[in-house]
């Protein structure tokens, strides 16, 4: 386990518990065969979800008056690292699933309702998912196609997004639509409650990715789909904003996730550089490995500090500025690079699937573009650096 120098003992428990957990349920070879079930498409770790859940590790950032438990930034970027360690794709939709009821508690959706979703989620440990991307829309979300009109009490929906995590798992989905294209888009794209099942709602197949398998990721289709008037998540029109609003905390936290994997990696390749023998000594004994591995563990250090330094900022409330896109960008760049560095590193076996070091190095690729790409967010801080005209 990470050896946090201002953790509580509080925190120290909650993480050893959830590494207890992930020992048990995550193992290298269970979590090796999720990732070749579905013909190499990989399987979501039900057991392990469960497992966590029933631990109260899920709805972590709910508030309590609706069962969560309401855990700072910081707590939960240590609970998130932990799980990380073991599987990246795991520890991304097993977080994302739990944390969307969020968005719904502060929408005019009927208590009823919201009721529904949160004793299902609370008992059954169910979520939700949240469906912006689409085939021609990514890092420029104005791009999106999905429209929806009202029709008397109800909106229709029309549109298809890819790349979205737990839209098999989920039971209930966020989805970001048109809704008037006359105005811009901070005032002209609204998010809706959709539940699965509901009719013209299809999931489409599981992507074919060449990493996080253990990660629940497809797209979803709508044709017609007819949802309440009253189920728009936020506020009409607003869910631009909203959106990018709710990002702020929650791009260091992502760096939490990125930091334990790496930190697994860096692990394994420690491990194994005093372990190996080449020309009649361990190869950590040679400087250009053993400065090498300290660079790299250098590098791990850096970003997870950012990502700590940001996030306790966000938990007392403190803008964060360029801090989240940065500690977003570079600290999972940082986090990427390691990982592609410890290949090298581990010669033949770091290539090998003989050591988990290949499949984190695969996972950890795809886990920096989800949520915004580097040159994304390099754009964001340098938008702050422009002289305003
Ligand atoms: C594992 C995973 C999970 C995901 N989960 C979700 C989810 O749950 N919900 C969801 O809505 N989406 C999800 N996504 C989608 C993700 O948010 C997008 O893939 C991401 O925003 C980038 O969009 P894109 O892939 O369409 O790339 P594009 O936007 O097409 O970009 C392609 C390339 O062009 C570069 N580029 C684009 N614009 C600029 C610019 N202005 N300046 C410089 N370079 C630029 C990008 O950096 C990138 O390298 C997920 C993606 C992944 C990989």
């Amino acid at each position: 386990m990470v050896d946090y120098l201002l953790a509580t003992e509080e925190q120290k428990k909650m993480v050893a518990e959830v590494h207890e957990i992930c020992e048990r349920e995550l193992s290298e070879k269970k979590v090796k065969e999720y990732a070749k079930a579905n013909n190499g498409k990989g399987e979501y770790p039900w057991a392990a979800h469960h497992a966590l859940a029933s631990a109260g590790y899920y709805s972590m950032s709910l508030p309590k008056a609706w069962g969560g438990r309401e855990l700072d930034f910081v707590t939960r970027g240590m609970i998130m690292e932990e799980i990380s360690k073991y599987d990246l794709g795991f520890a991304f939709s097993f977080r994302g699933l739990g944390e969307k009821f969020g968005a719904v508690i502060n929408s005019h959706i009927p208590e009823a309702d919201k009721k529904k979703w949160i004793d299902r989620q609370m008992n059954e440990h169910i979520g939700g998912c949240f469906c912006l991307t689409e085939p021609a829309a990514g890092s420029d979300p104005k791009a999106i196609e999905t429209i929806a009109y009202k029709d008397g009490t109800e909106w229709v929906i029309n549109g298809e997004k890819r790349f979205i995590t737990n839209s098999t798992n989920a039971e209930y989905y966020n989805i970001v639509a048109w809704t008037d294209k006359t105005v811009s888009a901070g005032k002209g794209i609204t998010s809706f409650l959709v539940e699965k099942g509901t009719p013209g709602f299809t999931i489409t197949e599981k992507e074919d990715a060449m990493g996080l398998q253990l990660c629940d990721y497809s797209g979803v289709v709508l044709k017609n789909v007819r949802v309440p008037e009253d189920h728009i998540i936020g506020v009409e029109g607003r869910a631009f904003s909203s959106a990018m609003g709710l990002l702020e905390g929650v791009r260091p936290y992502n760096v939490c996730f990125a930091a334990g994997a790496a930190q697994r990696a860096l692990d394994i390749a420690v491990k194994f550089a005093n372990e190996r023998i080449a020309f009649g000594k361990p190869i950590i004994e040679y400087q250009g490995v053993g400065f090498d591995l300290a660079e790299l563990q250098m590098k791990v250090d850096a970003a997870r500090s950012m990502a700590y330094y940001a996030l306790t900022c966000a938990d007392q409330g403190i803008a964060l500025g360029r801090m989240g896109p940065a500690a977003k960008g570079w600290g999972i760049k940082m986090c990427v690079d390691v990982c592609t560095d410890l290949i090298e590193l581990m010669g033949a076996y770091g290539y090998s699937g003989d050591y988990m070091v290949e499949k984190i190095a695969r996972d950890i690729r795809g886990y920096a573009i989800a949520g915004g790409t580097y040159n994304i967010m390099k754009e964001i801080v340098c938008r702050g650096m422009k002289t305003k005209k």
